[in-house]
């Protein structure tokens, strides 16, 4: 047979989402399962991918396979489209291996027409239900199909109740509603040119294309590469049977969690309304009931509902989130997902998982995107200042967390703040997917509408933004940048905190304290660490930040920058004299007031990791860094060192580089002044001495030599070290092991690496640097220009902050194998950005390397990704 693109419920393969989609996989599979799912079927994600490869269009035999589809459904349902008597109609949702929030709305009551909105009233003896029914239709095909903007019908709403001098919508009545479907379609027309298209058969294929376009919107490319999703992953569509929870008191609609998603508590969540149409409750336009009222409201309902979500929870071992519709008495399923969850929440459920015996330790590792820790690795209030603070005012605790920072009212302003440094709290009417950037980039959401499955708590919880929903109390005015609550007015940049744990909202900036690693969160990284054959290290240049890493679990350090000492304020001067200088004299009589400075840094950091191995690397920014650069700060400068201003502006502009970071910097400042190599090395042993001698610390310094490109610099730079740490060491007397490697971050490294690996101990591959020669663009420069690269699909992430596996990796691989080939027992790290980045930590233990080294607060996150990656590749 021919490629299959269309799959009905009942025969599409449980399991397989890659093919049907995580939602369509799951219809699918409770369909099989005998539950009370409306009829329906999924046009696969291959059927995506195949409408991109045709030019954007449905092909042939994509169509020929829908209208099949359809029909079969006609008959499943006994219900036939556009019918007089007893029409058919349907949902068409959007769904991809993963739930994406920034992906096309839902549009529902697709198959009204001007004949079947007669029918649908026929058959409900309900005609403002039908005509209801008709308008929503239209204004959803009108806005998430085809694009004509929403306020738009909103204004003929608006216009008509002020004509009938009503306040609310439900106070419209059938005839009123009747002329609101012709002012629509008149509104359509004049925007289409076109009338509002009657053949059900064309607005289903239109609504298919439009979710497959929303696959390749702007918010779902920023989504995926937040998450590392790929594009050619593609969506799937589900065309489902409409069921109506709009029908009267006997009708409703919900949505639940078969554990709380915000804690993890084992206990039925959710919210629903009664006389309610799908998106009601989580568009939070009416406030819904907690789910526990729906058991007073319907027994019986929520007797079955209780039956069958105990099952679907069982069936596939992880919390639910449930869609469920209540038509007139009857319960049915609508879709359920393995649910999104706060990180609290996910270890709290996958350790409760294990104890309750329905998985085991391992899957409960697997359980847990490491990226999502990071929400528990970030301050909480100090509990001081929090009694110190007022409440203004308190709402729904709709994602954990504490956040402080200045208020900021759009998505934009929110996310142009925060790439500004600030610290941003959005605040809004109420969020929608538009706002994804804004939202990804504040520390903390507050809403004024919408319930705890709003769209800003769903998304927030999966970001792990701290998140307040429906302050009712606030008065906000979204155009003048201000909102009033607990009798304050605040202005955009004025600060508020929030605290998403107990609904709190605070007037100002309330301090904030460090996490600790305690309870599930103990637990789950202890068989995270049972699992893993990588070890961790971390990037540490003080004694704060290494004892954080090692409180995270870091188990060394795999890259100590020592330049960055350099730049304390009583660090600077000494540096500038060094660089200043004229003579090796003069440059030696800098350093020596440097040397005792860095020794005392090193024996903090040794003192910190308690024995632990410690890298640390020579010099490597070019010197320029460290000198100023405008004529007022060099005259400055110029008078506290006694030159004259001309003779600095000389020396700072002999320093200027057109490509600083790929001029004199790394190794080859030691390959011109071995003098710097030396101080360092030798603050690098006698600190090590000192430890040993005062602490009994085994310490085992790794001294590290940057930017090598040729082997023989590296023995040049090597032979200086060994030189003066072999000196240091006979003058102290005693027995100490040291050894000297270097960093792969430049190509020609990677290409030569069993000639280098002849003087090298160690290869660190710095991967920051090792991207930006092998793409050929700045580090620093190419942010702006590859937003272009994402928005055109020739890139689908950042190279800097995911490895690129294919080009850089590949260099990777080599250099490893190339370095074991030349010195079986070298030992390879990664120290760049990649270390803690989850993709990248897999490509590391795939490749073998012997541990990945990243900032302190990646540290449980790379501890994790290590622990997946070897659970994944056994
Ligand atoms: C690197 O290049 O990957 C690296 C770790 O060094 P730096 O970021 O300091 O250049
Ligand atoms: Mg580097």
């Amino acid at each position: 047979m021919s490629q299959q693109w269309v799959y009905m419920f009942q025969e599409g393969e449980a399991g397989n989402k890659n093919l049907l989609g995580g939602k369509g996989a799951n219809l699918a599979e409770m369909t099989q399962l005998g539950l009370p799912i409306p009829h329906g079927f999924i046009v696969t994600t291959e059927a995506c991918t195949e409408y991109y490869a045709n030019g954007g269009s449905l092909t042939d035999a994509i169509m020929v396979q829908i209208k099949e589809a359809l029909s079969k459904l006609e008959d499943l349902a006994g219900k036939k489209f556009g019918d007089t008597e007893n029409p058919l109609l349907v949902s068409v949702r959007s769904g991809a291996r993963v739930s994406m929030p920034g992906m096309m709305d839902t549009v529902l009551n697709l198959g009204l027409n001007d004949v079947a909105v007669e029918g649908l009233a026929k058959k409900t003896g309900n005609t403002r239900f039908a005509y209801d029914s008709y308008r929503r239709f239209i204004q959803m095909f009108s806005d998430v199909v085809m694009e004509i903007p929403k306020p738009r019908f909103e204004k003929i709403i608006d216009r008509m109740k002020e004509e009938k001098g009503v306040q609310m919508d439900t106070e419209l009545n059938a005839d009123d509603l009747k002329e609101m479907v012709v002012r629509f379609k008149a509104l359509y027309k004049e925007e289409k040119g076109v009338e509002f298209p009657q053949e059900p058969e064309h607005q289903l294929m239109e609504a298919i294309k439009a979710v497959f376009r929303s696959w390749m919107n702007p918010r779902a490319i920023v989504y995926r590469r937040m998450n590392d999703y790929p594009s050619d992953w593609g969506t799937a569509v589900n065309v489902q049977m409409m069921v109506f929870g709009n029908m009267g008191s006997t009708s409703g609609t919900g949505v639940a969690f078969t554990r709380n998603p915000s804690t993890g508590e084992n206990k039925i969540y959710g919210e629903y309304l009664i006389n309610a149409q799908g998106e009601d409750v989580v568009a939070g336009i009416r406030t819904p009931n907690p789910i526990t009222q729906l058991e007073q409201d319907m027994p019986d309902v929520y007797q079955e509902f209780t039956e069958i979500y105990t099952k679907l929870e069982n069936h596939y071992r992880d919390m639910q989130d449930m869609e469920f519709t209540v038509e007139e008495g009857k319960l049915f399923f609508l879709q359920t997902r393995n649910g999104k969850r706060t990180a609290g929440a996910a270890l709290k459920i996958a350790v409760d998982l294990v104890a309750e015996g329905k998985i085991t330790e391992e899957t409960a590792v697997c359980r847990v995107e490491p990226k999502q820790l990071d929400q528990l690795l970030h301050p909480n209030f100090d509990p001081k200042a929090l009694k110190a603070a007022t409440v203004i005012g308190s709402a729904l605790p709709a994602s954990p967390g504490a956040a402080a920072g200045k208020v900021y009212f759009t998505a934009e302003d929110a996310k142009n703040a925060a790439a500004a440094g600030e610290r941003v709290i959005l605040v809004r009417l109420e969020t929608s997917p538009e706002d994804i950037e804004g939202m990804a980039a504040a520390r903390g959401i507050l809403t004024v509408r919408g319930g705890m499955t709003s769209h800003a708590a769903v998304v927030a919880r999966g970001m792990g933004t701290c998140c307040v929903s429906g302050c009712g109390e606030i008065k906000i005015d979204e155009e003048a940048k201000t909102f009033t609550l607990g009798g304050n007015t605040y202005k955009e940049g004025d600060y508020i905190s929030l605290d998403g744990s107990t609904g709190n909202i605070y007037g100002e900036d309330v301090a904030t304290i460090e996490p600790e690693i305690t309870g599930d969160f103990e637990t789950l990284m202890a068989w995270a660490d049972k699992a893993r054959v990588l070890k961790v290290r971390t990037n540490a240049d003080t004694p704060r930040d290494a004892r954080n890493a090692v409180k995270f679990g870091a188990e060394g350090i795999g890259l100590c920058r020592t330049e960055h000492m350099f730049f304390e304020e009583d660090r600077i001067m000494k540096i500038r004299k060094m660089i200043v200088s004229k003579t090796e004299e003069e440059r030696r009589e800098a350093l020596k007031g440097l040397l005792p400075l860095q020794k005392g840094d090193f024996v903090g950091i040794y003192e910190a990791m308690e024995g632990r191995p410690v890298t640390i690397r020579l010099l490597d920014p070019p010197l320029h860094e460290f000198v100023p650069h405008t004529d007022e700060d060099i005259a400055e400068l110029a008078k506290e060192m006694g030159l004259t201003f001309e003779d600095l502006k000389a020396t700072v502009e002999g320093l200027h580089e057109f490509n600083p970071m790929m001029g004199h910097r790394g190794c080859r400042l030691a390959v011109s002044y071995p003098e710097i190599a030396e101080m360092q090395a030798r603050a690098i042993i006698e600190a090590a001495v000192q430890v040993k001698q005062e602490k009994g610390y085994d310490v085992v310094p790794e001294i590290m030599i940057p930017l090598v490109g040729e082997k023989k610099e590296l023995k040049f730079v090597k032979d200086i070290v060994v030189k003066t740490a072999d000196t240091v060491i006979k003058e102290a007397g005693i027995e100490m092991t040291y050894h000297v490697g270097t960093m792969i971050e430049i190509p020609r490294a990677a290409l030569t690496a069993d000639a280098i690996a002849e003087e090298a101990e160690f290869f660190s591959f710095g991967t920051n640097d090792l991207t930006q020669m092998t793409f050929g663009f700045s580090r620093d420069d190419a942010g702006k220009f590859l937003e272009d690269y994402y928005g055109k699909g020739i890139y689908e992430s950042d190279p800097f902050a995911r490895l690129d596996q294919t080009g850089v990796g590949q260099l990777v691989q080599m250099a490893a194998e190339k370095g074991r080939k030349t010195r079986p027992n070298i030992k390879l790290g990664i120290c760049g950005e990649h270390g803690g980045d989850p993709s990248s930590v897999e490509f590391c233990h795939k490749v073998g390397l012997n541990y990945v080294s990243c900032s302190p607060f990646r540290v449980p996150i790379a501890r994790l990704a290590a622990a997946q990656a070897a659970i994944k590749n056994r």
